[in-house]
């Protein structure tokens, strides 16, 4: 009798992981109420109120402007015990010419196989590329070592306060642009769901821990300073159980594959995904595998627009520091290594990172990821409507 034993397997190995199911006697399903309280406008508006502050880069008046915004609105949902990690940085000294190898042959970032046509990438460290002045002013101070700060929140379970998933972007930004995909696209997902799970008539079974981190871009230095700092204090008051990491880290683009001739669609593919990666790696890629099902189910029957799909190549994002502690994945508008890193978004890290490069079929790929992650994490910490 092997289907009913696979079915009893599944259901043994993820008894938390199936969102919680309507019932049709006590009402409509709390979840899909939830999701309906996320829209295209206000998605958008978080971004736009990211990209005032430019590139957002580590170490300089304009980060230190967009985290004290990000914690205004924070506070201004109503999310619960708002706070920041604090934490030195000093960059590493400049690496000795000739060290690195030719790109051709190498397999791609966190593992996976280039295939078709790829384009170049780069970090834009030009000043004169970005055209617009009053933007090149704005994103013209230079970075300085020195303390940094990340801020979160928390929505506080009812039953078990002390376990949480942290849900995270990241705040920081490079390229002379005004990182809007890269990363205020994440950001703005996380910033959202603080604000539906921080509504006065919702509770939730566990906790959620929302966390902007800071420094993504000089080597995911900042959530490297949050599992440094917190993964040892677990379990006591000051630190709820992990019990799993997911981060968000460009929502937007998904044009597709570049042309023969280097160039992308100019439109947002209707086949477009939302990708979602585990490492296979991993000490905990079994748990992580089985979270990104658990997102992935969420999407086929809350997200409106775009589908989910998985891979096992999470890599570059800042739930990578956590992916040996606990079960961890990112979120994407495509693979980071095998799509991204061959020149897929011709924005990443570049002058055009834009808000107004943007058109609302890539917002609304965004705000399907943060249909998907708000629905997977009601259902995972047992989110009602009272
Ligand atoms: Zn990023």
């Amino acid at each position: 009798m092997p289907r009913p034993l696979v079915i009893l397997l599944v259901a043994l190995a993820i008894p938390a992981a199936l969102p919680a199911q309507a019932d049709s006697t006590t009402g409509p399903d709390p979840i899909g109420q939830l999701v309906a309280r996320l829209d295209l406008e206000r998605y958008k508006a978080t971004i736009k109120g990211l990209t005032r502050f430019g590139d957002r880069r580590q170490g300089t008046d304009r980060n230190r402007a967009a985290v004290d915004w990000i914690e205004a609105q924070l506070r201004s949902y109503g999310c619960s015990n708002v706070a920041r990690l604090k934490y030195d940085y000093q960059p590493p000294s400049p690496p000795s010419p000739g060290g690195r190898g030719g790109q051709g042959v190498r397999p791609a970032a966190g593992g996976g196989r280039y295939r078709g046509i790829r384009a170049g990438t780069g970090v834009n460290n030009d000043s004169l590329k970005q055209p617009d002045t009053r933007l090149r002013a704005l994103d013209a101070q230079t970075s300085a070592p020195g303390e940094r700060e990340e801020v979160y929140c928390n929505k506080i379970g009812t039953t078990h306060p002390e376990e949480m998933y942290i849900v995270g972007g990241h705040m920081d930004g490079i390229g002379w642009g005004e990182a809007a995909n890269d990363d205020g696209s994440g950001t703005a997902l996380v910033m959202e769901l603080a604000r539906v799970f921080s509504g006065p008539d919702v509770r939730t079974e566990r906790s959620i821990r929302f966390i902007l981190w800071n420094n993504e871009e000089t080597g995911l230095n900042g959530s490297r300073a949050y599992v440094e700092q917190r993964r040892g204090l677990q379990g006591s008051a000051e630190e709820p159980k992990w019990l799993g990491m997911i981060q968000h880290d460009m929502m937007l683009f998904d044009h597709g594959m570049p042309r023969a001739d280097g160039t992308l669609p100019p439109e947002q593919r209707p086949e477009a995904d939302v990708n979602i990666e585990f490492q296979g790696s991993a000490k905990f890629a079994a748990e992580a595998q089985e979270l990104a099902w658990v997102f992935e189910r969420a999407n086929e029957k809350y997200a409106t627009d775009y589908p989910a799909s998985i891979g096992s190549h999470m890599t570059n994002t800042d739930s990578a520091p956590f992916q040996d502690y606990v079960a961890a994945i990112s979120l994407r508008e495509n693979e980071r290594g095998t799509q991204i890193g061959a020149g897929w978004d011709p924005n990443w890290h570049q002058p055009t990172d834009l808000y107004a490069t943007y058109s609302d079929k890539d917002f609304r790929l965004g705000l399907n990821a943060a249909q998907t992650t708000l629905a997977a994490i009601a259902g995972l910490v047992g989110a009602v409507i009272k």
